[in-house]
């Protein structure tokens, strides 16, 4: 790139992900500015930026989500555009309409997109609409038990009940029979009024052993979209992604290749902008859509790792009404690609365990990537999401993978917390994580197993 696109870009995130973006930035010669609360005076994307604006209290309602304060920085410091990364604000359709409404631009899609895809429910009917294929479910929103039991008879039990406003595997609840269902119902919607608040919930067929496979897709807006294969977040605690890994292991290249081209023409057809993910259960050779998230995900490394691409460089190219750099065929699979989540978390119980981190020893090495914001000496706020760091490992295929996987985090040294980091190394000795023969319910019962 000769000239720069934006001039300046505001990052409306924190952590590794306002890293990525930064980064993103300085290789294409974009000045970058740091927004930050208070707790976040000493973090190290204040550090990189070149540029960095206090936005609030420690508190992310008062910082991170606070649109108004961050909409004032982008006028303090002249950003033209800003990344909103993953979380906080990547998906607040008021937030991208606001920024418009003050001749900002919003790296991601218009805020129609994010509100249709927003609620499942629309989302459903949307991708219905589309060719998507959907998992059998309620038309609609539930609004009482009677519909609820009357819904169950004609899908068949079990049934999974779903908040409409989900998301972050809350307000879910099973119900293995008729039984079960009355409290299940009830359950779910008290949840999700209590974390969303919305109580409408929705029904959908559970299925018993599906891989949760999601597609890449991109689009430039005007009418042009491709696909970059599948990831496998089929390892999940709680609902929550764990181990990532592309390609997946149970999917065929003619697999790849028909579903990815209904999900890259569904999202050409709505003139879909930038960066996007179709999420599915995927069992016995079908695919069941389950949500879009229409913003960068946390997992996206692995497909950038073997598609050889910058996915958020891609992203900023299509804000500012280039062209993707890439077509359908220039995207070729090479080799495997995983990802692990560290979390500053108390094994086996998960409970967060921010404070200081005394030594911070990044690996490195061939096929070795580690997207991290931490530094020796510096102390992990406990006010935000306690993921601390990425681990991702390319190789020629998943074997070399693996071995890099173990190799990589024999290198990781990260001192004076606790992380999740030794639920690795017990996993990659697993014959099941070896083979690649899992489901999203493997990680919960292998926990149960080995921490009992
Ligand atoms: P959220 O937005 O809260 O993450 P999702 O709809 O993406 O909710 O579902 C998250 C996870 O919940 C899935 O990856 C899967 O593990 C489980 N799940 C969701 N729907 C079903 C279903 N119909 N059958 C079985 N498991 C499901």
């Amino acid at each position: 790139m000769t000239q720069p696109i934006f001039d300046k870009i505001l990052i409306a995130n924190r952590g590794e992900i306002a890293l990525r973006v930064i980064r993103a930035c300085r290789e294409m010669g974009i000045k970058s500015v740091a927004v930050h609360s208070t707790a976040d005076s000493d973090a190290m994307h204040v550090r990189l930026a070149d540029e960095s604006v206090c936005i609030g209290p420690a508190s992310s309602t008062q910082s991170y989500l606070n649109k108004a304060a961050i909409i004032s920085a982008c006028e303090i410091t002249g950003a033209q555009a800003v990344h909103p990364g993953y979380g906080f604000l990547s998906e607040n359709a008021s937030f991208a309409q606001a920024l418009q409404d003050h001749g900002i631009t919003f790296i991601g899609p218009n805020a129609e997109h994010i509100r249709i895809m927003g609620d499942k429910i629309t989302a459903k009917e949307t991708a219905k609409a589309l060719g998507i294929p959907v998992v059998p479910g309620s038309e609609g929103g539930v609004p009482d038990t009677e519909t609820a039991l009357k819904v169950a008879e004609e899908i068949g039990y079990p049934v999974i009940i779903k908040a409409t406003a989900g998301g972050g595997g809350r307000g879910m609840k099973v119900a293995q029979n008729a039984g079960e269902l009355e409290i299940a119902f009830r359950t779910a919607r008290s949840e999700s009024k209590a974390a969303f608040g919305n109580d409408e919930v929705y029904m959908e067929k559970y299925l018993q052993t599906p891989r949760h496979i999601e597609i890449q897709v991109f689009g430039d807006g005007r009418g042009k979209a491709v696909h970059l294969g599948e990831r496998d977040c089929s390892l999940q605690r709680r609902h929550q992604k764990v181990f990532e890994e592309a390609p997946g292991p149970a999917i065929t290249p003619q697999q790849r290749a028909e579903i990815g081209k209904v999900c890259a023409e569904a999202v050409a057809k709505i003139n879909y902008i930038g960066a996007g993910t179709i999420e599915f259960l995927y069992e016995n050779g079908e695919f069941y859509f389950i949500e879009m998230n229409t913003r960068l995900q946390v997992e996206h490394p692995v497909t950038e790792a073997i598609f050889g691409v910058d996915l958020v460089r891609e992203q900023i190219r299509v804000a500012s009404g280039l062209d993707m750099s890439f077509t359908q065929d220039d995207l070729v699979i090479n080799g495997h690609a995983i990802e692990v989540r560290i979390n500053a978390e108390r094994l086996p119980d998960f409970a967060p365990r921010p404070g200081k981190v005394k030594t911070f020893h990044a690996p490195g090495g061939l096929g070795v990537r580690m997207d991290s914001a931490l530094y020796g000496g510096y102390s992990i706020p406990p006010y935000y999401d306690s993921l601390i760091g990425k681990l991702i490992v390319h190789g020629r295929d998943r074997p070399e993978a693996l071995a890099r996987l173990r190799r990589a985090l024999s290198e990781l040294i990260i001192d004076g917390i606790e992380t999740t980091m030794p639920l690795f190394d017990a996993l990659l000795d697993d014959p099941a994580i070896q083979s690649g023969d899992y489901n999203i319910h493997w990680l919960e019962k292998w926990l149960a197993r080995t921490y009992g």
